[in-house]
């Protein structure tokens, strides 16, 4: 989704400024945009869609037809705009491995969140995963594409489902004889991955060389004591025939890990080599066979042999912040104090030049509609044939009870609960109304200004901030000066597919005051945005970037007005602590003009891999 038009906080870039300025590209693409526009509407009125019937009634069988599928509505969706690449093309490209895991996870993870919604077990799980894509359904020897050394997995599930270790309890995954087709010259099974995550009493782990007990013979739960003997079998014979084939085998170590929501973490450290087995009495005095083995060289430097995190070590308290500038930059107005740290500047300064608001302010110009209706439920709503809110969002909630709340997936808008519905505070449709739960740190960057992080694993579909400042007509921003901090509200357009915009699931109700126009030049550009310059929230300073761990979502909850929906970032992923929040600012390039009419370029420093190389 599209929206921010804030630059990178960077001294540097300051004079570049801002713009993709309404202006500009009302006098540049008028008639191409509102020819565009008008296409689109046409096809957007064909009898599959129900965005422009202005029946203000929601219907619950229409709300099923409403399901459109991506395929159904891709002829909807723009790749390429006038010039250069869209968004769009680079999340296309299927080439990418790194891009293809993290699509992967995200899928898992919607699965994951589907099925506790519909409260099936685990086993039920494992079946979606072997319906749908395991990226690598076929196991194979040595790295895979797109999981690098270092890599983190948030659950043993999360493994399975990209195809990285295919077992949901064992500790070793091996290959068998079906594989004699692709790997002819071993003897089978042969082992691809092992997990050490301290299952067994025996082991020793010294990084580069590591002893690992075989399988069998402990209580997978409970103790993990030996209660009999081991066998030379199965996965325990595989690590021997990777010895005498000199077969190197993937090792992951699972760390225990308060802040992850699983309470585990595993980290892929790279490919070992077996050097030698044996057979011993083990603590408890049954049989258990040992490996031997040692990292590969060549590969990157080991990262952890404990849970840290790149950045360092999650500091327990504000004595032990380093480059502390400010304490809490919300001067207590959030939930939870947010310091702001500056190791990069000398002397050391904090943020400065806004004042900290915790809501919305209503600029001049702007009217907030009156409530609407809401639902009828009581305490929380749970049951989405009864809950007229549920309805508008497709016949379900767009949440699940878990963690505090998580959204399954993107979408259009999230018709949250509001203040019409009989339902209380704790409902899980009012789950983005509730107050940050993450801790949060500003801090410096050498490139990009004041970044943000959280010091919380912060699971995938989390809200994690609001997108606070004042509210404000766009036509009145343009005379703002030097404004950095400018969401467009854009939602309407990312409905209709407007400008590039990435299109989502259309699973939902007419909203009732949306104004759509044929005749309206305009309707390409969005009517309101919010205004961070002066006054905003840690929203503020999340950075861009190309490959984001946030995404935008639209959500309405006071009122049915698109036009002036709130944005609320949440996370795409499951986000490690210390890891840097960003998300996409969604600009198309070469769309920004300054104001002589021509392009304006800006570089991204956002380093990600598949990175456009310019923000705009
Ligand atoms: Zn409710
Ligand atoms: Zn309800
Ligand atoms: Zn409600």
């Amino acid at each position: 989704m599209a929206g921010k038009r804030k630059l990178a906080d960077n001294p540097d870039q300051k004079e570049r400024r801002w713009s993709s300025r309404v202006q500009e590209l009302r006098q540049k693409k008028v008639d191409e945009k509102a020819r565009i526009a008008r296409e689109r509407l046409k096809l957007l009125s064909d009898k599959n869609s129900k965005l422009c019937v202005d029946d203000t009634e929601s219907h619950a069988e229409e709300d099923e037809a409403m399901l459109v599928s991506p395929e159904r509505s891709s002829p909807l969706t723009l790749t390429k705009t006038e010039k250069g690449k869209t968004k769009l093309d680079f999340y296309a490209d299927e080439n990418d491995a790194h891009l293809k895991v993290k699509k992967n996870l995200r899928f898992f993870n919607t699965q994951y969140l589907l099925m506790v919604q519909a409260k099936l077990s685990r086993p039920d799980l494992k079946g979606v995963m072997r319906a749908n894509a395991i990226l690598y359904s076929r196991k194979r020897i040595g790295d895979l594409p797109g999981i690098d050394v270092g890599h983190r997995f948030f659950s043993r599930a999360e493994m399975v489902a990209v195809g990285f270790h295919r077992h949901w309890l064992n500790g070793i995954d091996s290959m068998g004889i079906e594989y004699k087709r692709e790997y002819s010259d071993y003897q089978f099974p042969l082992a691809v991955s092992i997990i050490m995550s301290g299952q067994y009493e025996d082991d020793l782990d010294n990084a580069e060389v590591v002893t690992y007990t075989g399988q069998g013979g402990n209580k997978l739960t409970g103790s993990k004591r030996q209660v009999k003997d081991q066998e030379l079998v199965r996965g325990n014979l595989a690590l021997k025939n990777n010895l005498e084939h000199k077969v190197p085998v993937r090792v992951t170590r699972g760390h225990q890990c308060q802040t992850s929501y699983s309470k585990k973490v595993y980290t892929y450290d790279g490919l070992y080599q077996v050097i030698k087995y044996w057979a011993e009495k083990g603590v408890s005095g049954f049989t258990v066979y040992k490996y031997q083995l040692k990292r590969l060289e060549g590969q990157p430097e080991l990262t952890t042999n404990q849970v840290n995190f790149v950045g360092g070590r999650i500091p327990k308290s504000t004595s032990e912040i380093q480059g502390l500038v400010c304490e809490d930059i919300s001067k207590g107005l959030a939930s939870k104090p947010i310091p702001a740290t500056n190791r990069v500047d000398d002397p050391p300064v904090p943020p400065s030049g806004f004042t900290y608001i915790d809501s919305l302010k209503i600029g001049p110009n702007v009217k907030i509609p009156r409530s609407s209706t809401g639902c009828n439920c009581r305490g929380s709503c749970t049951d989405p044939n009864k809950c007229a809110c549920a309805r508008l969002n497709g016949g379900n909630f767009p949440y699940v009870d878990l963690n505090n709340g998580r959204l399954i997936e993107p979408r259009d808008v999230v018709f949250e609960c509001g203040p019409s519905c009989g339902c209380g505070p704790e409902c899980v449709n009012r789950t983005s109304q509730k107050r940050l739960k993450f801790q949060l740190e500003v801090f410096r960057s050498p490139k990009k200004g004041w970044a943000v992080r959280s010091w919380d694993f912060i699971p995938a579909g989390s809200p994690v901030c609001e997108y606070i400042g004042v509210l404000r007509r766009t036509d009145d921003v343009d005379t703002l000066s030097d404004n950095d901090y400018i969401f467009e509200i854009d939602c309407q357009q990312t409905m209709q597919g407007l400008d590039g915009r990435q299109r989502r699931l259309r699973d939902v109700a007419v909203p009732t005051d949306i104004k759509v126009s044929q005749s309206n030049e305009d309707e390409n550009v969005p009517e309101f945005c919010i205004d961070a310059g002066p006054t905003g929230n840690v929203a503020r300073f999340i950075n861009h970037s190309c490959e984001p761990n946030l995404f935008v979502q639209c959500v309405l909850s006071s009122h049915q007005d698109i036009r002036l929906a709130r944005v609320v970032l949440f996370a795409a992923d499951n986000i490690p602590p210390l890891q840097e929040l960003t998300y996409d600012y969604g600009y198309t390039l070469d769309s920004v003009h300054g104001p002589d009419g021509k392009v304006k370029q800006l570089t991204c420093y956002c380093g990600a891999i598949k990175c456009r190389k310019r923000l705009y």
